[in-house]
């Protein structure tokens, strides 16, 4: 049996239900904005959050398509988003307006328990990547507040919180991501580049609150291997990409732009991904990172979508092929 067919039995339906947490689902206080080159395109994007009401989840608007709704989903992940996280109204397959690089806003909210909320895109499809982490998202919603959140007949909805009841994981090769019982909220993850010593092999392990997210989190950069953004920048990708919102590291010569934030910023900013693609399991402004420890290992987007399909039961053709992707 092939690695992609035992990972199948690995995550199951049953793995996780819905806890009630005796909390208010909360919202924006106020309405606050950001604005920024986008990673790929980049051009210059806004991104507007505004509150919402209880149950209506995180949702987008394109500028222009104010009747299409693009619900932070992971229905709606796009299969091939291996550099970013793209949603799509309609589903992941197909042609309905999209949104790129959600992640670090994602992250943002979910951390910080902005469950309801409305974003409204201009200037383009795409979410400003700012310095590269998630900590004017963060400082964003500071300014903002949060209050609880009101149903349009003026009621507050009790919060759920997904809880992993069985051990889970989704395997492909030597990347993993894998999900284990826990009263809180724990990640771990690893990452290994042996090519590019400067990053080498690195660990972070972390309980995970608003505070914890807001000092040891939301800073870490994205960071990538200048050899390869060359070639990148060459097929026409990353266009808003550049030493301003990303740690660059070359392969023989080291970090370009230091000093990091972090000695194991890398690794940090993997943490921050991986909860914003977990935010991807909320529904109806419940919450969507697990009551779990996480553990995950040379994950990206891909698979982190994907283990979600599967805890969700939704496993479409398109993410089938993403067995051959971490
Ligand atoms: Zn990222």
């Amino acid at each position: 049996m092939s690695a992609a067919a035992r990972a199948l039995k690995s995550v199951s339906r049953a793995a996780f239900s819905w806890k009630q947490t005796g909390r208010p689902q909360q919202t924006l206080a106020a309405a606050v904005s950001r604005s920024g080159v986008g990673l790929h395109s980049g051009a210059h994007a806004t991104a507007t959050l505004l509150p919402a009401h209880a149950g209506e989840g995180r949702y987008f608007v394109v500028e222009g398509r104010d009747d299409a709704r693009v619900a932070a989903e992971v229905g709606n992940a796009e299969a091939q988003s291996l550099l970013c996280t793209t949603l799509r109204w309609g589903g992941g397959g197909g042609g309905g307006p999209r949104v790129r690089t959600v992640e670090h806003l994602l992250s943002a909210m979910e951390a910080l328990g902005v469950d309801n909320c409305r974003v409204e895109v201009s200037g383009g499809d795409e979410i400003p990547l700012l310095d590269g982490s998630a900590q004017e998202w963060v400082e964003a919603i500071q300014s903002a507040g949060l209050c609880a959140a009101e149903d349009s007949s003026g009621q507050k909805l009790e919060k759920l919180s997904p809880e992993i009841h069985e051990p889970a994981y989704l395997q492909r090769d030597d990347c993993f991501v894998a999900a284990f019982p826990s009263s809180q909220i724990h990640i771990t993850y690893g990452i290994d580049f042996p090519k590019v010593p400067a990053i080498g092999c690195q660990w972070f392990s972390t309980f995970l609150d608003a505070n914890i997210y807001s000092s040891k989190i939301a800073p870490a950069r994205t960071f990538c291997i200048f050899e390869e953004a060359e070639k990148m920048r060459g097929a026409g990708l990353i266009k808003g990409g550049s030493v301003e919102n990303a740690m660059v590291c070359s392969i023989s010569d080291g970090w370009l732009n230091p000093p990091l934030r972090f000695k194991d910023e890398p690794c940090r900013h993997k943490i921050l991904d991986l909860i914003g693609d977990f935010s991807l399991l909320a529904q109806n402004g419940n919450q969507g990172f697990p009551i779990a420890h996480i553990v995950a290992y040379k994950a990206g987007h891909a698979l982190h979508t994907n283990f979600l399909s599967r805890l969700l039961g939704k496993i479409t053709v398109d993410q089938e092929k993403l067995d051959g992707k971490c």
